[in-house]
């Protein structure tokens, strides 16, 4: 018979050991979680293993008394020791690189993007400098298109971006070479997916959906915790969604598709549609309201394949905040009632919503892809 399935983790660096338990929601999502807020956070800094043991064993079971568990789950429970994790948000123009925990005490540096080597050489000097006492895993959360199937030859690569100097990059196999730790490695919209997922927006959600709408289209599905991959990842931006010619004449502008979701409901559809940037367009412009119309097509989509438990809609073009209850409505509007779920009845107002995380969804995904590289 296998021992009880384990409600505690313990994450150990070499100035802290936080003792977590996980979290069953009342609608099956998980999340980790501090036992207690005073306790559970024991500063390990000159102090030796077994007086971290001991204070662990107190914290811990001053939790299971105050819930009536058995102590003995403690005995059972592991003790891994790690360093930090890191994470790296690569990006066309800029690597975010950073280190920590969470959104409390994540350090972050922004590299510019040079070429492939000196990018790398800076970002693995960052984490060389701030976790001189070992990192554990590094995760990346990078601009593509790239190699996501860990059976392919060119796992890790950054594939065939205009960015010529990068074509065929192994990423993660540069980095995972300069630190010599596990790499987690995934699309930037995926890592920030995990960011809102795990701190943000979409927080102690088991399904979320994150989409960001800026000068491309692009979607995470975060499925039972871990985003959702298959032949290679999903591309939410290039769905088909209906497109009445007589009400929006504009052709669409993707290169492929012309009018999929990107094409028609991108900043640079919008600015080519109505001649001029969409941030110049007044809040009462006429543009919203097909916009909204667009993204609603594309989230009841969404609604009805992935099922979702909340979705996170982001990018610049949603710094327009009419536009959240217009899309609401229109989303309401196509599901008809179909759905019989509260939070696609009354609770729209927290079912599609804003990110919570700002600039730093990625980065944060990207320590949540490193711990997962881990196995953690
Ligand atoms: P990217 O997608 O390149 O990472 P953004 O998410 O900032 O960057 O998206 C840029 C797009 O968002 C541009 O097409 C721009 O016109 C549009 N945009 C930026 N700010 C606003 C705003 N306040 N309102 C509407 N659209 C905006
Ligand atoms: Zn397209």
């Amino acid at each position: 018979m296998g021992l009880p399935s384990l409600p505690f983790t313990t994450t150990l660096t070499s100035t802290s050991c936080v003792l977590t338990r996980k979290v069953v929601g009342r609608r099956g999502a998980c999340a980790m979680a501090p036992v207690a807020a005073t306790t559970a956070v024991i500063r390990t800094a000159r102090k030796g293993m077994c007086e971290v043991i001991r204070a662990l064993w107190l914290a811990a079971s001053n939790y299971t008394q105050r819930l009536n568990h058995p102590r003995a789950y403690i005995l059972c429970g592991t003790l891994t020791p790690m360093g930090l994790f890191g994470g790296i948000e690569a990006g066309g123009t800029k690597f975010v690189c950073g280190v920590g925990t969470g959104p409390e005490d994540l350090q972050t540096v922004r590299i510019p993007t040079t070429t492939p080597e000196a990018t790398v050489e800076a970002a693995a000097a960052f984490f060389r400098e701030r976790a001189a006492d070992g990192l554990a895993a590094v995760g990346i959360a990078s601009f593509g298109p790239v190699d996501l199937d860990p059976d392919s030859p060119t796992f890790g690569h950054i594939t065939s971006t205009p960015k010529l100097a990068w074509q065929n990059f192994d990423l993660a196999g540069s980095v995972g070479k300069a630190l010599g730790v596990p790499v987690g490695f995934d699309t930037d919209v995926n890592g920030a997916a995990l960011g809102e997922a795990r701190w943000g927006a979409a927080r102690g959600l088991a399904d979320s959906l994150y989409l960001t709408v800026g000068t491309g289209i692009g979607g995470g599905a975060i499925v039972h915790g871990r985003v959702l991959h298959g032949l290679m990842h999903p591309e939410m931006g290039h769905i088909r969604i209906p497109h009445d010619l007589a009400a929006d004449p504009y052709p669409g502008c993707c290169p492929y598709h012309g009018d999929c979701l990107e094409g028609l409901a991108s900043g640079p559809a919008i600015e080519a549609r109505w001649g001029g940037p969409a941030q110049d367009l007044g809040p009462a412009h006429p543009a919203w309201d097909l916009e909204a119309r667009y993204l609603a097509l594309a989230l009841t989509a969404w609604v009805c394949t992935l099922s979702p438990r909340r979705i996170v809609v982001g990018g610049g073009v949603m710094d327009q905040p009419q536009l959240f209850p217009k899309i609401r409505l229109e989303l309401a509007r196509l599901l008809n009632g179909y759905i019989r779920k509260r939070e696609l009845t009354e609770g729209l107002d927290s079912y599609v919503v804003p990110p919570q995380l700002g600039g730093r969804a990625g980065v944060l995904g990207a320590l949540v892809l490193a711990e997962q590289a881990l196995g953690a």
